[in-house]
């Protein structure tokens, strides 16, 4: 069997939208075009965005929390928050902007878009380096995040993967999706972070595991400040694999947030891309449909190389380790490599806590999760299956995916900087 390429999502307007998002400000064609300076786009399949519908993000947004961002139109740099503002989230750290409605539906598109790709079996793993807002609740925006793209992302794969195994490696709690499926035993969430009195959002404590019917299938591993790459693979490598050996997943979403790398602004730990790689590669090792999204990382250059690395380890490419010449190049000074070096902080993780919090896992995991075996078979209702059948029949139906001139081909064409065997074909769903 053929090793089918992994799907790239891109589009100008996703990069553009993601790029005006206040916290993380031309964040997103930095990542974009390291990847293209690296020749990356040959290796994988670039698949066209589409931008979400209302319909889509109503799979986890309030109507409410979706019409009041559709208000946000113009916003000028002094606009002062109202009340209203504030009560969905909207000032403080997810300050208006213009177009709010435009970003949000951008930004949860990528991730749709990828979901799809899952779905129709076109790659068994899908990326969106512009997704993995995972602190937007339902009716609130907080944390930086205005459209939890994830949990969208994850009721799309649901309706073919009936067990989604969701991980979250960013430098925060992932609340927006662990609260979601609180009480869900279909999604389990896994969440690994620094967890400190005062550092944001507070939550995810070993002993928070979900509730009623989801008890135990919500797991965090809360590390003490400056976590290095030894500590994180060590603890991820237990915890991952018997999570999901107990689980057993149909298919896993990867939150890849870039702010537990060393000297990250709102970070705190000291990883390098090496752990990342490790975790991920632990992923993709289980070849399940794979959906690999972005999330913090406010050290842009450290972001876009971690980001990198994850795309050429996707497609199976070693990097050189000189960053080529590209726009962006001078950002990535002085070093102009690849290389993130871990910074001299102690590890305030002991071994003992490490162990302890192993243990505590693997005991809830024992109690609460369900060796597959014991699981019902008609655990599902018939009319989910039936739903999940015809919108199957639905995808095929429009098996959609054509080739189109590339965008790529003329931008490069114009500019003869660049090396023109970048050029790629976009794909993209026609509906
Ligand atoms: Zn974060």
């Amino acid at each position: 069997m053929s090793k089918k390429k992994a799907c790239y999502i891109w589009d100008e307007k996703l990069i553009e939208e993601s790029d005006r998002l206040p916290a993380v400000i031309g964040r997103a064609s930095m990542v974009h075009n390291i990847i293209e300076a690296f020749n990356l786009m040959g290796k994988l399949t670039v698949v066209r965005s589409t931008p979400a519908t209302f319909e889509d993000m109503k799979e986890f947004h309030s109507d409410l929390y979706l019409d009041q961002l559709k208000k946000y139109i113009e916003v000028d740099e002094d606009y002062m928050s109202t009340a209203q503002d504030e009560e969905f989230g909207i000032g403080y750290d997810c300050p208006p902007v213009s177009n709010m409605f435009d970003l949000v539906s951008c930004i949860a598109g990528g991730s749709v878009t990828a979901s799809r790709c899952l779905l129709l079996g076109v790659s068994d793993v899908a990326i969106n380096w512009c997704g993995g807002w995972h602190h937007a609740h339902r009716l609130k925006a907080e944390g930086f995040c205005y459209v939890n793209d994830i949990v969208i992302a994850i009721e799309k794969l649901r309706k073919k993967f009936p067990k989604v195994l969701y991980i979250d490696l960013d430098v925060h709690h992932g609340n927006g999706v662990e609260e979601a499926y609180s009480q869900s035993d279909s999604v389990f969430t896994l969440s690994f972070h620094k967890y400190e009195v005062g550092f944001f959002p507070g939550t995810g404590g070993i002993d928070n595991i979900g509730s009623q019917g989801g008890t135990g299938y919500a797991c965090n591993f809360p590390l003490h400040a400056s976590y290095t790459d030894d500590t994180m693979e060590y603890a991820f490598e237990k915890v991952f694999n018997a999570v999901y050996s107990t689980f057993e997943p149909d298919a896993i979403v990867t939150q890849c947030g870039a702010d537990a790398l060393a000297r990250d602004p709102n970070g705190g730990a000291t990883l390098t891309t090496r752990s990342y790689c490790t975790c991920v590669q632990h992923v993709l090792d289980k070849r399940k449909p794979t959906l690999l999204l972005g999330g913090g990382g406010y050290n842009h250059a450290n972001a876009a190389r971690l980001w990198a690395s994850l795309t050429a380890l996707v497609a199976g490419v070693q990097l050189d380790d000189q960053i080529p010449e590209h726009s962006d190049w001078p950002q990535y000074g002085p070093s102009f490599t690849m290389a993130i070096e871990p910074t001299l902080t102690k590890d305030c993780n002991k071994k003992a806590y490490i162990e302890e919090c192993i243990t505590k896992i693997l005991d809830h995991l024992n109690k609460y999760v369900k060796p597959i075996s014991e699981e019902p078979a008609t655990k599902r209702t018939k009319t989910e299956v039936e739903n999940v059948i015809s919108e199957t029949r639905y995808c095929h139906n429009k098996l959609d995916f054509r080739k189109k001139v590339s965008m790529f081909a003329v931008k490069e064409n114009n500019d003869t900087s660049k090396n023109e065997s970048k050029v790629n074909d976009v794909y993209e769903f026609i509906d």
